[in-house]
C-alpha cells in the first residue's frame, strides 16, 4: 500500500497545483466537478470554478486489527465495499445508494441501518485530511490542532473544504444475516387514523369497503371515510 500512498500524494500535488493555478481567492465560488450526485436539494447554477477530485477513488490501506480503512474522498461505497468484503469487514455505516462517495457522506451526514448502533457516517470517522480553498491540506482528528474542523465538517456540504483522505471505522461481516423473530400475543395494530383494529377469533379481520368508507367488523367506530386524512401521527401497521 506504500505505492498507493505515494500515488495519493502525487494526485494531491496535481489537484493543489490546479487549485492554485486557477487562482485561489478568486471571486467565483468553488464547486466540485462531478458526474454523479445524490444531493436531495437543487443546486443553484451559476459561475463556479470547478475542482475535479475524480481521481481520488482509491483505498489506501486497511488495518484489520485496528479496525479501519483509509480511503480517498471520491471513492464510491460500491467500490469501497468491494475492497473490504474480501477481508471480512465493511465500513461501519454503508449508505444505501451505491454511488454515494465517502467524502459526500461525511460532509452530508450519511446514514444507514447500522447507524442504529454505529451512529452516522461521520461518527465512524477516525481522522481525515481536508483540502482548503487556499490549496493547503490539513489533517483533522479529535483533539489535534484542527479538531474544530473535524467536528465542524459534518453537514458542511463542501463549504469548509474537500475531504481528500478519510480513515473510517470498519466492522466484521458474516456471510449471512441472522434474525430472531419473536411471537407477540398482544399485537398492537392501529389504523392510520389511530383506531385499534378489532381482534377476531381465529380469522383475520377483514374490512368492508364501499366507495366512500371502510368499516372494520365489530367496531363501528373504526370506520374510515374518504374524507379522513391518512396522515395521523399515531399509526402502526402490522
Ligand atoms: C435518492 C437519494 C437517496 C439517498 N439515500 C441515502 C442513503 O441511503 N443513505 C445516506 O446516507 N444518504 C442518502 N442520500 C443522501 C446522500 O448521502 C447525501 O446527499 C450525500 O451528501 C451525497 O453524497 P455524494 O457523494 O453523492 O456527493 P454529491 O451529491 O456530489 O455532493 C453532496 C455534497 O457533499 C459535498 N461533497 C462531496 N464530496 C465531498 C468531499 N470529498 N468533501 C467535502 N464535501 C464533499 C458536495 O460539495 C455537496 O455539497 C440519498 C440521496 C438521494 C437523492
Amino acid at each position: 500500500m506504500d505505492a498507493e500512498r505515494a500515488a495519493h500524494q502525487a494526485r494531491l500535488a496535481r489537484v493543489v497545483a490546479s487549485l492554485r493555478g486557477d487562482g485561489a481567492g478568486h471571486a467565483a465560488p468553488l464547486g466540485l466537478s462531478k458526474r454523479t450526485s445524490n444531493l436531495f436539494r437543487d443546486r443553484a447554477a451559476g459561475p463556479k470554478r470547478r475542482l475535479d477530485l475524480g481521481e481520488f477513488t482509491h483505498v489506501l490501506g486497511i488495518d484489520l486489527a485496528a479496525g479501519w480503512v483509509d480511503v480517498e474522498g471520491s471513492i464510491r461505497y460500491e467500490s469501497l465495499v468491494d475492497a473490504t468484503l474480501p477481508h471480512g469487514v465493511m465500513p461501519a455505516v454503508v449508505p444505501q445508494l451505491k454511488t454515494i462517495t465517502v467524502g459526500g457522506a461525511a460532509a452530508g451526514v450519511g446514514i444507514e441501518a447500522t447507524s442504529f448502533r454505529q451512529g452516522l457516517v461521520h461518527d465512524t470517522l477516525l481522522d481525515f485530511e481536508v483540502l482548503l480553498p487556499d490549496g493547503s491540506v490539513v489533517a483533522c482528528a479529535p483533539g489535534n490542532a484542527h479538531g474544530d474542523l473535524f467536528f465542524g465538517f459534518p453537514n458542511s456540504y463542501g463549504t469548509l473544504g474537500y475531504a481528500v483522505r478519510l480513515r473510517l471505522k470498519t466492522i466484521p461481516v458474516r456471510p449471512w444475516p441472522s434474525s430472531a423473530p419473536s411471537r407477540s400475543r398482544t399485537p398492537r395494530c392501529t389504523t392510520p387514523t389511530g383506531l385499534r383494529l378489532p381482534r377476531s377469533s381465529g380469522t383475520a379481520a377483514t374490512p368492508t369497503r364501499t366507495a366512500s368508507s371502510t368499516t372494520w367488523p365489530g367496531n363501528a367506530k373504526a370506520t374510515r371515510t374518504s374524507s379522513m386524512a391518512w396522515s395521523s401521527p399515531a399509526r402502526t401497521w402490522c
